[in-house]
């Protein structure tokens, strides 16, 4: 990210709000990062500049060398994934893990093979047929994560994806988003307001606050000087 700026002008009131202000960072590839930081701070707003589903106000975004800041979302190769799941209720797990796989009209037997490759990785392969309110929130979150996976993006975007979830299964998910992210080495953004649970799942923490990277380091680092 290279200067990445993002403000909001009330309509009525023409008040700024500098949700990001000029932001610039590198995530490195095949890491799980943990953008942390209060609520209001920006964090969404960062991520969703880098889905492609909110307009920077300034600055760049980059995939490796490739600037992708006007890049449409579904050409960037990402995998998003919400606090609240958003799966759709009237479809098995099944349909959910293979409507991306639709739409780019990948042919049946091959979406149905990866279908079953992601519902393996995340640990619900024996959910298929079941629908989505038949699953513990954990099961359904993990739903959402392969969902997101099976297009084979070359990054992963979470969105406090733990906090819709009771302790017990939040300690549970967490482990295994941590596990997924090691097996497949996909770079991974965690967005959480949790310092406990960025510095748990985090090989590096982006800390934020009031639009600006306050810190960025490993864990412990973060951890002794906040
Ligand atoms: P966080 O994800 O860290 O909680 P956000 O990125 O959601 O923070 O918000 C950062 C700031 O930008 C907050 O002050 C928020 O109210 C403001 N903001 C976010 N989205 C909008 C929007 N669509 N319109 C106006 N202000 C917004
Ligand atoms: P989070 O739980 O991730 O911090 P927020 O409550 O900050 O989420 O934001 C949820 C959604 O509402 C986001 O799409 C954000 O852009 C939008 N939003 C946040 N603050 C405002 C605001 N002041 N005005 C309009 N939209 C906002």
């Amino acid at each position: 990210l290279e200067n990445l700026t993002k403000v909001f002008t009330d309509a009525k009131s023409k008040s700024e709000t500098r949700a990001v202000d000029d932001m610039t960072i590198t995530i490195p590839s095949g890491k799980l990062v943990g953008l942390l930081g209060p609520s209001g701070c920006g964090k969404s707003t960062t991520l969703y500049m880098i889905a492609g589903l909110l307009n920077p106000t300034g600055g760049k975004i980059f995939f490796g060398e490739d600037d992708v800041t006007d890049l449409a979302p579904e050409k960037r190769g990402i995998g998003l994934v919400f606090q609240n799941y958003a799966l759709y209720p009237h479809m098995t797990i099944r349909q959910n893990i293979m409507f991306p796989l639709e739409n780019l009209k990948v042919p049946k037997e091959e979406a149905k093979a990866l279908t079953l490759e992601m519902a393996k990785l995340v640990g619900i392969e024996d959910q298929l047929d079941k629908k989505p309110g038949q699953l513990s929130g954990g099961q359904q979150q993990r739903v959402a994560i392969a969902r997101a996976l099976v297009k084979k993006p070359k990054v992963l975007l979470l969105d406090e994806p733990l906090s819709n979830l009771d302790a017990r299964l939040r300690l549970q998910t967490r482990e295994e988003i941590k596990r997924i992210q090691r097996e497949t080495g996909i770079t991974t953004i965690f967005v959480t307001h949790d310092q406990e649970e960025a510095m748990s799942i985090s090989d590096e923490i982006v800390l934020m606050e009031k639009g600006v990277v306050k810190q960025i380091g490993g864990p412990q680092e973060v951890y002794e000087n906040p």
